[in-house]
């Protein structure tokens, strides 16, 4: 798919030979058509970055895997508190550098195009970009987390200590103060929450996704 992933491919078998896990060094940016940025990672109430859309309130930009990896899930998250609604998510596992590392990609617009258990290529497209559960307007929270499995207790990390190259002053800048925007207020942790497999959803009917607050699309 990627000229520059052949490249990295003897790394990556010797990689995978060294750790007996899926292994990658590529990366690719979660949304390849926007890096603004409008809400940082710090670590207590915001646990990840959001990513605003290339065109501001439009869906539709093309999310993708930021590394090699396997779905751990991917489906409809609710939230218990106020705030705290993933919406349409994706995480995914992956070992960086022989270390467990995940990727978590909330508010998509629509139901992924990947499920619990695929395996994905770094640069594959997950979903697209919307404003699904407590959102505030069209943006990708994206987080990076230690750890493997669909575990809200696992530590979020900056995905720009992985990202470095989106650090100010190289990231861009938003063009005014208008598009500077909060996306959400996530700060997940192990608190009551619903989380509904696609597996789940796709048996519902369209009545029982309306009375459980799951977007037919
Ligand atoms: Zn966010």
């Amino acid at each position: 798919m990627h000229l520059k992933k052949q490249a990295i491919s003897l790394l990556t078998v010797i990689s995978i030979l060294g750790c007996g896990a899926i292994s990658a060094f590529a990366k690719e940016w979660p949304v390849p058509a926007s890096t603004v940025i409008n809400q940082y990672f710090n670590g207590s109430d915001h646990k990840g970055l959001d990513i605003r859309a290339s065109t501001k309130g439009i869906a539709g930009d093309k999310i993708v895997a930021a590394y090699d990896g396997k779905v751990v899930n991917a489906g409809y998250h609710q939230s218990k508190r106020a705030g705290g609604s993933y919406g349409w998510l994706v995480v995914i596992d992956h070992t960086i550098k022989g270390k467990e590392i995940q990727t978590w990609y909330a508010h998509l617009d629509k139901a992924p195009v990947v499920d619990k258990g695929d395996l994905v290529d770094e640069g594959d497209k997950i979903g697209v970009m919307g404003n699904s559960g407590d959102s505030k307007g069209v943006h990708l929270h994206f987080e990076m987390r230690k750890g493997s499995g669909f575990n809200f207790d696992n530590t979020p990390v900056d995905p720009l200590d992985y990202f470095t190259e989106y650090r100010p002053p190289n990231y861009l800048l938003p063009q005014s103060s208008n598009d500077i925007e909060i996306g959400d207020t996530l700060d997940s942790n192990s608190e009551d929450y619903t989380f509904y497999s696609m597996e789940e959803i796709n048996a519902m009917t369209p009545e029982q996704r309306i009375e459980l607050g799951i977007p037919l699309e």
